[in-house]
């Protein structure tokens, strides 16, 4: 393939380094470019990550989650085997990184998940140019162009004024898209306490002691009806269990960019879709690609074959990696359930 990354069936390897990067099984040495469950697994030997990603993964598997964890910023380089590696904001979730492998010949990027559109809640993309670019394609179909995120809080804000003497139950992924979306609230005006189901707690407390500001939060607890008329914030799972029903009769909301889809918004039980994405559009995909200069293009998971496409439409080599073991990157109800 190419002799700074190769493909295993534990996912991305570098041999100059001897590390994978994001593997799906316990590996000796991982870089893991951030916190999602499907790409930060707990049980390797060595793991290079940011400070905040090796924080979200010891907070969500325990301090032992790896044998040696050891944290590398933003911009810094350390040299591993023979490749310099050094990590760049994706703009994705707290911590997020792009990879860049640089030898003196070539330099490659292995991107994780990334979006372009602002985030009040992590720094934001820095466009690395390279030879190689792996880019993610979640969302790498013509159709996803995602809407600034002030309008989605609009339209919950409307809801909220309407239908006033009703809870707004928001389901949204524990790590990254439900500090988001209350940070995206408080930019919109909204300043009234946001009320927690216990499976977010820990993620938005640790946002606050990374300088975060999401206003004032408090645990749901035993609290129920007494809710009216107020935002509360659960994992995506809990909008159609049992535990929703002690708020009688809800206004539900989810947070993501597959609320595009009609068909996902009624399978989450959503009557209120707010399309809010961690992901880069398809816009934003050909952009980023286009921006890197690089030539030869990766295409790890998501809607590959349209992207590879657009790629050798526009004169780079592509090829899709089909890889397994990653789900959308925000598929994480069982990891918010097993937390809380
Ligand atoms: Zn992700
Ligand atoms: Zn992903």
């Amino acid at each position: 393939m190419s002799d700074v990354l190769t493909l295993t069936p534990e996912g991305l390897f570098c041999p100059k380094a001897q590390a994978h990067i994001d593997p799906v099984r316990p590996v000796e040495r991982a870089i893991i470019t951030h916190g999602h469950a499907d790409h930060a697994r707990a049980g390797h030997g060595a793991v290079l990550a940011t400070p905040q990603t090796l924080d979200i993964m010891a907070i969500r598997y325990g301090t032992n989650f790896c044998g040696q964890a050891q944290p590398l910023s933003y911009g810094e380089t350390l040299r591993v085997g023979s490749v310099d590696v050094s990590l760049h904001p994706a703009g994705h979730v707290l911590g997020s990184a792009q990879a860049l492998l640089a030898t003196p010949a070539k330099r490659t990027v292995v991107s994780g998940d990334y979006k372009r559109h602002a985030d009040p809640t992590c720094a934001p993309f820095e466009l690395v140019t390279c030879d190689t670019f792996v880019t993610e394609a979640t969302f790498g179909l013509p159709v996803f162009r995602h809407p600034p995120a002030s309008q989605e809080m609009r339209k919950l804000l409307k809801s909220l004024e309407l239908f006033s003497s009703q809870t707004h139950l928001i389901g949204a992924y524990a790590l990254g898209k439900a500090q988001r979306v209350i940070a995206e609230l408080r930019a919109a005006g909204y300043d009234k306490t946001i009320y927690l189901h216990g499976a977010l707690v820990k993620l938005c407390d640790y946002y606050k002691t990374q300088g975060v500001d999401l206003g004032p939060l408090e645990t749901v607890g035993r609290r129920g009806k007494e809710l009216a008329g107020e935002i509360v914030m659960c994992p995506p799972g809990q909008l159609s269990d049992r535990w929703a029903r002690r708020f009688g009769d809800p206004v539900t909301a989810m947070a993501s960019g597959w609320m595009r889809v009609r068909a996902r918004a009624r399978q989450r039980g959503a009557e209120l879709p707010l399309i809010l994405s961690d992901h880069a559009d398809w816009t934003d995909l050909c952009r980023t690609i286009e921006e890197t200069g690089a030539e030869h293009i990766w295409v790890t998971h998501g809607a590959e074959e349209a992207l590879v496409h657009w790629c050798e439409l526009n004169g780079r080599k592509a090829r899709p990696l089909n890889m397994i073991g990653y789900d959308d990157g925000e598929d994480e109800d069982l990891v918010a359930a097993a937390a809380s």
